[in-house]
């Protein structure tokens, strides 16, 4: 609410109860009361009025986001929001009298009350008090007059845009990530492609070596792209969804097979143990993109010559949970949540080596979000770390409780 919404309901306030107040007048005229009969009526009904005034008052600026104060001219409180008090911690019994500095003990508020009785209105001044632990709040202050003119008080409101400071520094950071991811392959292309212009007679062996490394590098750049342009899919809702009944152990054995290369190269076992008969609602390609990630980085970091493992079980009435483990190095217990945020790697080195863009793990929150379930992981340093994701079961032809017998298993 703005501050000028703030005045409008104020003078509405007004409007009403002095619509209510002309109501009252003309009954006690036609109702022809003794003089004390009217004066203890107009009292009576004076208190509950006002007592109605302040429910209702008190009742909008409750449900307000903003935190709104109101002080005589003295520094004196007159009335908080509830907003105010949750903002600034202040306790339902503080003593009547009490004065703005008291109430809110931070002097650049008092310097902006100050500023305000000097000139009507004091507007957009920032706040990151210490005491708040890195809240940021904007602060607009007028003077209200009274009905002659006179000033009479001033308005506070606070409006805590923590929130939004937070958005704008993890979109600084995340621009200052992509340039740097960008910048790194880019000035290796440039370095080679120069290196070889400026070198007509190189022999083969090392323009064909040089030509492969530009080759990897334009892949990561590639790579890099199109993980981008997922997460901004994803993020502004723009994925289209095509949610289907899937066959779950068909979804996971393809994926399987498609990283069956891959898994060779590091001597790695892949094996998963899927109920024939479980079915999932879900979007192929989505689906797809979350095991290729959880199965990849399981065969990337997995430990060289060991065993990663897919499973599926049923997850309650209506859901479906997917864990894939390694027996690789393992997450510390202080990144495993980390791990899901845009280009946070554990180890940068070997995440680059491997080719990673450090978005995998981001793109497969999001998707598992889209999908209507969620991905964590479980870990144990030296051990092996272990991904789970839920999916939305399909009721209709998956009947099956626990894992089965009759489960499809495969070794790659
Ligand atoms: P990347 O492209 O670096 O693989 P991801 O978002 O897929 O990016 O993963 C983020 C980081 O999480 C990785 O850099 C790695 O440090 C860690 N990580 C992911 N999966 C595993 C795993 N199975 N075992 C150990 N560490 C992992």
């Amino acid at each position: 609410m703005s501050g000028f919404q703030i005045f409008a309901v104020a003078a509405l306030t007004a409007l009403v109860v002095s619509g209510l107040w002309g109501a009252l007048i003309v009954r006690i005229r036609r109702e022809g009361k003794s003089s004390q009969e009217k004066a203890a009526m107009l009292r009576e009904q004076l208190v509950s009025t006002r007592a109605d005034m302040e429910h209702h008052r008190d009742a909008v600026f409750d449900a307000m986001a903003e935190g709104v104060m109101l002080c005589e001219l003295s520094g004196k409180v007159v009335f908080m929001n509830r907003a105010i008090r949750q903002l600034f911690r202040i306790p339902e019994n503080v003593p009547d009298g009490i004065t703005l500095l008291e109430a809110l003990r931070l002097h650049e508020v008092h310097e902006v009350f100050e500023r305000t009785v000097k000139n009507g209105r004091t507007m957009g001044v920032e706040l990151n008090p210490s005491a708040l632990e890195s809240k940021h709040l904007m602060l607009n202050a007028v003077v209200v007059h009274d009905a002659s003119g006179k000033p009479e008080g001033v308005l506070l409101i606070f409006h805590d845009f923590t929130r939004l400071k937070e958005l704008e520094s993890a979109r600084r950071d995340f621009v200052a990530n992509v340039s740097h991811e960008l910048r790194t392959p880019l000035s290796m292309i440039k370095g080679f492609v120069e290196t070889v212009i400026d070198h007509p007679s190189m022999d083969q062996e090392t323009l064909t070596s040089f030509l492969g490394k530009v080759q990897k590098h334009s892949d990561r750049l590639a790579l890099l792209i199109e993980d981008l342009l997922t997460i901004s899919k994803l993020e502004s809702g723009q994925a289209t969804v095509n949610l289907r009944e899937l066959r779950l152990c068909l979804e996971i054995s393809r994926v399987v097979g498609d990283l069956q290369r891959s898994a060779e190269k590091r001597n790695i076992e892949v094996s998963y143990s899927v109920p024939k008969d479980m079915f999932v609602k879900a979007d192929a390609d989505l689906l797809e993109q979350i095991l290729l990630n959880l199965i990849d980085n399981a065969v990337k970091y997995g430990k060289s010559g060991g065993k990663v493992e897919v499973r599926a079980m049923r997850n309650g009435a209506d859901q479906v949970c997917v864990s894939i483990s390694d027996d690789g190095p393992g997450i510390p217990s202080e990144a495993t949540d980390r791990i899901f945020e845009r280009f946070f790697r554990v180890d940068k080195a070997r995440s680059r080596s491997q080719g990673g863009t450090g978005l995998g793990l981001s793109i497969v929150k999001h998707i598992a979000q889209t999908l209507g379930g969620r991905v964590w992981v479980e870990s144990e340093l030296g051990k092996g770390s272990t991904f789970f994701f839920t999916l939305k079961s399909s009721a209709a032809k998956d009947n099956s409780s626990h894992p089965p017998t009759d489960a499809l298993s495969s070794a790659a």
